[in-house]
């Protein structure tokens, strides 16, 4: 679904403008404090076309000062939206924070529609044409406490959006996979047998730009861009262990993936090194796909073993997708592909924020959150902030507890799915 970010300094009428869009199906959230400085997103339906509004609105000017902020919150639009939205209060005209944030701006791809806001009347739209000078084009003139012009507004912003879902552009390049574990587990006899076996490797598959690191492996028909293989290639084995530069290579190959695949020697107990790359794998927010490897060395009571250690190991990742494989006989491994479609597609899912509430309603109903200090927390709301990974805010009356979270999220699970993906859930709290 394609997004349309709303920018400005404080106070011109982001959240306002937010909820005009949503008519107003979604005004609850102007109740709760704090809600406006956070990133947040709401789905959105003008004429039939979806789409999703993120109000980055009234970022607090922090110790980086005002302008910065609001210039901030702009480039962060121009990385993640497909139409810029900029909020300027056509009655008090153009302010030098606005015109630092229409220099940055000006140079964004994304296209940018410039809304002069507080335009509660005819007469008044003259003020509009003052802000011109911004340099961003029209200024199309809103009111959008009262409604006035919101309608063409949304129709010029439904102009600039792309038909197609975002994905389905920005997503074409091949999909991006590390491939992690410790020294000796088998990684670059994976890569091997991958690359190997069906040599199509390809240079220049259309609009991608492929690190030389890289590795592009063709599996089942479709273009893989294995990170930082050179290293794997290379076999850079530092004398004295150097477990300090594994992991900085490690982090550095999850950054740049979407998706990691975690191997494991299922020959031998899972140790403590294969638990600090799940770490990192965990920290780095990236699906996941577990593969056990050397499984031609597992007997029967091996893997009765295994079953024991990955209960009590990998208790915190139960939602990871696991593949027993043998990377030097090529057992199974064409199993990852499915594997790794399956943990992209829950990874980049988005929940619609009423298909949310109506869950939450349930659960909460069934189960409410534990009493703290003898008052019952209540949880009032739940938007998905944000996917890469699945990451949910609940806007609640009180701290819930770890526990109570976890159950939240096991519930999420049941219903929503999102196997092979890490799924973060922030609360925030009103006063
Ligand atoms: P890396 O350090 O993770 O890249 O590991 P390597 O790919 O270099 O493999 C380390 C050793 O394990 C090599 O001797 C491989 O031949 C062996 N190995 C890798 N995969 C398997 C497997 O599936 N089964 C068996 N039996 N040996 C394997």
């Amino acid at each position: 679904v394609p997004v349309v970010a709303i920018v400005g300094r404080p106070n011109v009428g982001k959240s306002t403008l937010v909820n005009r869009i949503l008519g107003r199906r979604e005004a609850v959230v102007e109740d709760i404090p704090g809600v406006t400085r956070d990133r947040v997103s709401y789905d959105a339906n003008w004429i039939g076309r979806r789409f999703t509004v993120v109000d980055t609105g009234g970022w607090e000017p922090d110790a980086k000062g005002l302008q910065q902020a609001v210039a901030a919150q702009a480039e962060l639009a121009m990385r993640t939206a497909d139409a810029i939205v900029l909020v300027v209060d056509a009655t008090v005209g153009a302010t030098a924070t606005d015109e630092a944030v229409a220099r940055v701006l000006r140079r964004s791809k994304t296209p940018v529609i410039l809304a002069a806001n507080k335009i509660d009347s005819e007469r008044a739209e003259a003020e509009a044409a003052t802000l011109w000078s911004l340099g961003l084009g029209e200024p199309h003139p809103v009111s959008a406490a009262h409604g006035r012009g919101a309608g063409d507004l949304l129709d010029v912003i439904l102009e600039v959006l792309p038909e197609t879902p975002r994905e389905a552009t920005t997503l074409g390049g091949p999909r991006r996979v590390a491939l992690v574990g410790k020294p000796n587990v088998g990684k670059s006899s994976l890569l091997n047998k991958l690359a190997g076996s069906e040599r199509s490797v390809v240079d220049n598959v259309a609009g991608t730009t492929v690190d030389p690191v890289d590795e592009l492996v063709e599996l089942d028909g479709k273009t893989w861009q294995f990170i930082d293989t050179a290293g794997l290639r290379r076999k850079v084995r530092t004398a004295s262990g150097h477990e300090y530069y594994a992991s900085l290579r490690t982090r550095s190959a999850l950054d740049a993936a979407e998706v990691a695949i975690l191997l494991i020697d299922a020959s031998e107990p899972i140790t403590e090194q294969d638990l600090r790359v799940l770490s990192l794998i965990i920290e780095s927010g990236r699906a996941l796909v577990i593969a056990f490897n050397k499984w031609d060395l597992v007997d029967e009571d091996r893997r009765l073993r295994l079953d024991k250690e990955i209960d009590r190991e990998l208790a915190r990742v139960p939602w990871a997708r696991r593949v027993n494989i043998s990377a030097s006989t090529g057992r199974s491994v064409q199993k990852l592909v499915p594997a790794l479609e399956g943990a992209l597609e829950s990874w980049d899912r988005r929940v619609s924020t009423g298909q949310l509430n109506n869950w939450l309603k349930d659960v909460i109903a069934a189960t409410p959150p534990p009493l703290r200090g003898g008052r019952q927390p209540r949880v009032m709301f739940a938007t998905q902030a944000a996917t890469r990974p699945p990451t949910f805010v609940l806007f609640t009356t009180g701290f819930l507890e770890a526990g109570y979270r976890r159950f939240l999220e096991r519930r999420l699970r049941e219903q929503f799915g999102f196997d092979g993906s890490p799924v973060r859930i922030n609360v925030r709290v009103r006063d």
